[in-house]
């Protein structure tokens, strides 16, 4: 049951020392019962409050982190069911499923001709999901061809020796064991403790999940991911939704406090096009790995848009850094291009100048992350601001004394260039798919 900050209060020191980043021990305790700051802040603490106190303000879903250097991710710790409510935190993975019997090379070839950069988050499958067909030496030979691919392995298999060869191959990355399920779940964690890999649990339905999750609980193993994947497509979305409404729940049952795994191949074998809607559908409500056929841009292109929708935090504006950004080989000769700091305006200009193949500086100065018309309206983007950091920033780096501005913003030219002695302002055209063209014009006039 979730304590209250009284009762956590009662067992601080209650010294109000303000180590903790807090004036006193009962502010400290009612942020620790929020679940605003972990009760380790403190330093006075002493072991008996703490171990009270650790398991009880724990979140009710765990945090486990698969995988290892590049290809290492986090799945689960959310605290709330709605976007709404608070930003999501751990964005799901997804999975492409190899069998042994499948030619895995080019599988994870076809899969991996998805990898592109969208406002700044790498956009491919993270994860591969090696199915077991009941031939263990086929299964480790598939899960060698994965091995060292820089993805994220989880090895789908229920035979506790395919496993252990399996993961004398490819322990060293981390993968998960999907294999645990109520007959075989104690020999399962000995080898996932052994090995020091996340363990990934299924059952029959709901209640033997919950069950056979609670006996490994039991054995003293918590690093679990829930196979909440059923019979039908109705059955695993059922499941997903009530396994992660019983652990955000306002008396949240912990043993379901894990992150899950959805297999859309097996309820939507062969099927692009309901797999995509599926996952869209797993991608909003609760799948922490989605596991598909393959990937493809049919799937990428829609399910990578909407997951960095979904978990980019709206309370925080997405912005880039301000400064200059050399493009195409520019130098401090080349044209000067100034826009806002909104990370998704930033991307979609320096993608077009970048196929321009034009040389240019695109600098960014501070606009509060907002995008070019709002900026100006809210005043974060005047001729004072541009001709600020073009004084302050750009003038003593680059000799180029053009610059462009962006056409929605026309109206500053005037003013700018009356700042900004020695400059010329050159206004572009108001879409940023426009300045390929325009670029290349001023080229070939050599006005730039
Ligand atoms: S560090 Fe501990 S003892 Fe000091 S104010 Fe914070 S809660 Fe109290």
């Amino acid at each position: 049951m979730a304590l209250k900050g009284l009762d956590i209060f009662k067992l601080t020191p209650k010294t109000n020392c303000k180590e903790c980043g807090s004036p006193t021990c009962m502010a400290f305790s009612m942020k620790v019962a929020q679940g605003a700051v972990d009760i380790s802040k403190c330093p006075h603490m002493s072991e008996e409050a703490m171990a009270a106190l650790s398991e009880a303000t724990a979140p009710p879903m765990k945090t486990i982190k698969v995988g290892t250097g590049d290809a290492e991710y986090t799945l689960g710790g959310e605290t709330v069911l709605a976007r709404h409510e608070k930003t999501f935190v751990s964005k799901p993975r997804f999975a492409v499923r190899v069998t042994p019997d499948m030619d895995v090379d080019a599988a994870l070839a076809e899969a991996n001709k998805v990898d592109y950069d969208r406002i700044g988050e790498r956009m491919h499958a993270e994860m591969v999901y090696v199915e077991c067909n009941g031939d263990a030496a086929a299964f480790v030979e598939a899960v060698k061809k994965v091995t060292g691919k820089g993805k994220t392995l989880v090895l789908a298999c229920k035979d506790a020796d395919a496993v252990k060869a399996a993961l004398d191959v490819c322990k060293d990355e981390k993968p998960i064991v999907n294999g645990a399920d109520a007959s075989n779940y104690e020999k399962m964690v000995e080898i996932a403790k052994e090995a020091g890999v996340v363990l990934g649990v299924s059952g029959k339905d709901i209640n033997e999940l919950y069950d056979t999750t609670a006996a490994i609980e039991k054995l003293g193993y918590k690093e679990l991911v829930l196979d909440t994947t059923g019979a039908t497509i109705k059955e695993t979305f059922a499941t997903t939704v009530q396994v992660r409404r019983a652990c955000l729940a306002k008396e949240p049952d912990r043993t379901f406090g894990y992150p899950s795994i959805v297999n859309l191949s097996k309820v939507a074998p062969d099927d692009e096009a309901m797999q995509i809607a599926l996952a869209s559908v797993f991608i909003l409500k609760y799948g922490s790995i989605i596991v598909m056929d393959t990937m493809n841009y049919a799937r990428g292109l829609a399910l990578y848009g909407l997951r960095q929708n979904v978990y980019t935090d709206p309370q925080k504006p997405m912005k880039v850094e301000p400064g200059i950004y050399p493009l195409n080989g520019a130098d401090e000769n080349s044209v000067v291009l100034t826009t806002v700091d909104f990370a998704l305006t930033y991307f979609v200009v320096s993608g077009e100048l970048e196929r321009s193949g034009v040389p240019c500086n695109l600098v960014i100065s501070d606009a509060g992350g907002l995008s070019v018309l709002t900026a100006w309206a809210a005043g974060k983007l005047s001729s004072t601001s541009v001709a600020k950091f073009i004084k302050e920033e750009v003038e003593p780096k680059i000799k180029s004394r053009k610059l462009i501005i962006p056409g929605k913003v026309a109206v500053l030219k005037g003013d700018i260039e009356a700042k900004l002695e020695g400059w010329q302002v050159i206004v572009a055209p108001n879409e940023a798919v426009q300045l390929v063209k325009f670029l290349k014009d001023l080229q070939a006039n050599g006005e730039i």
